[in-house]
Order: structure tokens, then sequence, then C-alpha cells
């Protein structure tokens, strides 16, 4: 936390660039008057365990396309992939891309599939068990390298989970989205083509030093004119926790209030690469950081994304400079006018006062 004694570290207006990708700037506010929607006007989510009309609620099965996959593979299933009803993208058209003029398109060609992540309702991230969070990590693994080798057109594998009324889930049991696609989606791209550059200059991962300067790195800012200390930066305060393999990190340009992104802490550009007893400890970290947003924001409403280095023809050069990791969107508030139109996020809370809560939360250790 700032020790500056001379304005109030609560109240905190810049814009924050991006490191990774600094097109994407944040203005981090705190003022009172640039608050948009709070928390309490978003629907509440839905905690039942078991609701008889569900179709993804054991017993239902039959309401559902059949299971592309099973975990585990006999016996009652506690997690089932199933097709997506109402795909985003499919694979049962011909139509080429075409081009008119200035506005272009590329076929739909895909696939969008739906993991139902837990045969509970509306358990919480935080409340799975732990092995059984390191096997959703692991169904996530499996099926997109099945679908890497189903079809060399596809160059990404977008898992991502929408969690509660807030965050957009139309279908309020539990469950995640793997959307397969021919092209990289654009922030993905930025993000792969920003850290080869940065690796082309400076030899290393911007992601790899961005851990390192979370774990190790302190700075102090002095005034220029009396060379009073304006501001000390302490950056461990942006790690909300760590594992042996993986950590949490606030980060410094977080776009949504309780953004937090995991990362592996050593170098790796393929989610496929993780080998399964590390998923042991991913799901370690994702139980801890996802109990830690839930306590503080009470009952997280969030989206989260996997981003992996894209199976395209540049795979093999951006291996060194590109990083999995997933980034957790928690949905506090709903996007304004101003945020809309300026393509400028807003956030009303400090990270490192944001990151300093999540440390505080007092966790109980289970299973
Ligand atoms: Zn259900
Ligand atoms: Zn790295
Ligand atoms: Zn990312």
């Amino acid at each position: 936390m700032p020790d500056d004694t001379h304005t109030d570290p609560s109240e905190v207006r810049e814009i924050r660039i991006n490191p990774v990708v600094p097109a994407e700037s944040v203005l981090v506010a705190t003022a009172r008057s640039m608050r948009p929607k709070k928390a309490e006007e978003l629907a509440p989510r839905d905690t039942r365990k078991h609701v008889e009309t569900c179709p993804f609620c054991r017993g239902n099965e039959h309401k559902t396309p059949p299971a592309i996959l099973t975990w585990p593979e006999t016996g009652d299933w506690q997690i089932r992939m199933v097709e997506n009803l109402y795909p985003v993208l499919g694979d049962d058209r011909s139509q080429a891309g075409f081009a008119f003029g200035l506005q272009q398109t590329i076929d739909g060609y895909g696939r969008h599939e739906v993991i139902i992540d837990h045969f509970e309702h509306g358990i919480a991230v935080h409340e799975m068990a732990e092995p059984h969070l390191a096997a959703l990590f692991g169904v996530y693994q499996a099926r997109m390298r099945q679908l890497f080798e189903s079809d060399p057109r596809l160059k990404y594998v977008l898992v991502f989970k929408n969690f509660g009324p807030a965050a957009g889930a139309s279908i309020p049991h539990t469950h995640s989205q793997v959307i397969a696609m021919p092209v990289v989606p654009e922030n993905v791209d930025a993000e792969v083509k920003n850290s080869a550059a940065h690796y082309a200059k400076h030899h290393h991962c911007i992601f790899c030093a961005l851990i390192d300067e979370a774990l190790t790195f302190e700075a102090t800012i002095y005034d220029r004119v009396s060379g009073a200390v304006r501001r000390k930066i302490n950056v461990g305060q942006y790690v909300v926790e760590r594992g042996e393999k993986f950590i949490a990190i606030k980060p410094f340009a977080s776009r949504y209030e309780w953004e937090v992104h995991i990362l592996p802490l050593a170098h790796q550009a393929d989610y496929l690469d993780v080998n399964g007893e590390d998923l042991a400890d991913l799901a370690r970290v994702m139980k801890r950081t996802m109990a830690r947003l839930d306590a503080v924001i009470g009952g997280a409403q969030y989206n989260f994304f996997l981003h992996s280095v894209p199976h395209d023809s540049q795979q093999q050069a951006h291996a060194p400079s590109y990083h999995w990791h997933l980034e957790i969107c928690p949905r506090t508030s709903i996007p304004t006018g101003f945020e809309l139109g300026s393509g400028l996020f807003v956030n009303t809370v400090n990270p490192e006062q944001a990151a300093e809560r999540l440390r505080a939360v007092e966790l109980q250790d289970g299973p």
C-alpha cells in the first residue's frame, strides 16, 4: 500500500496502461461520482442443489444431446460434456467466407460445446473439492487436445465460464463452454504479438517478467521538485495466492475491480503442456482464489477464460514469448456508456487495495 501522507491513497485517479496490450488501458478512479452500477442491483444467482426441470441436472440426461465425454467414465457422472444446443459456431455448413467491400466475413466453422462442471446444480467453484476441480481442468485439456488433433483448420480453442446471471450465464446450472475456431480471437492475437515484440527486444517473456516483478520488485517514486517520497510501490502487493507451481496476481491495470489472473510460475506457452500432477496445484490455487473473491464480493459472479498459445503456423515461434494464463473477471458492475463509447475500462477500486483485501481473507484449509 502506498505510504504517501500527502493524499488519501484510497482516492486514485489515473490511467494505467496494460503492460502486455498497451492499447488496452484502464481508468482507475475511486471517486464516488465515477461509480457505475452497484453489485446489489445485479440479479442473484441460483444456489439450489438439484432442479427437477434443469436439463443439466442428473436424471435429465435425455434432455441434452448425447455426452461427448464424462468423468468418471463409468458410474454416476460428476462432469459431463455435450454439444451446445444453440452453437455460435458449427461444422455442418459449407458456405465459404465472403468479402464485400470493407465488410468481410469468415465462415463460422468450428465447434461449440458445453461442459457441465459438476452434478450439483448451483455449486460455486470454491465449493468444489480440489480433486474435482483438477479433473475439470483435465477435461478442458483433454478436449482441447482432441479438437486440435481432429481438424488442422482449428487454430484456437477457447475455454471459458460464465457464472451467474450478471456474467451472462443463460443456464443457471454451473457449466463451462468450449469454442473451437478457425481464427485467433483478437485479444489473444494482441497478447501473442505484443509479447513476441517484447521478446524480440528484451529476450525474455513479458509474463515471466511480470511474475518476477510481483514476487520481488519494489519501487519508490520521488517528487521531482521537492525530492520527497511521493509513492512507494511494493509490487509484491499484487500477489493474491501462491502455490507450488501457480500464482494468482491482481493485474496493475485491472479492467475489472476484482480481476485476478492465474499463471504457471515456470514459463509455459501451451495449456496442453501442463502435466497431470500440476493440475492439482492449479486446482488448489483456483479454489483458494475463488474463495477469496467470494468472501470479499459476497457471492462472486464472473467470467473466466483460458488464454493459451494459438495452434497456428506461428505456434513454435511464439513458444518462448507467450505464457498461458487464466483470467478471472468478476462482474460487480455493468459497463456504462462512457466505457462502451470510449473503450476505456473504468475501475473504481484501487488494484493495490483490492489485492490487500483479497489476501486478508482467512481461508479454512480443506480438500
Ligand atoms: Zn441443474
Ligand atoms: Zn513466461
Ligand atoms: Zn490473456
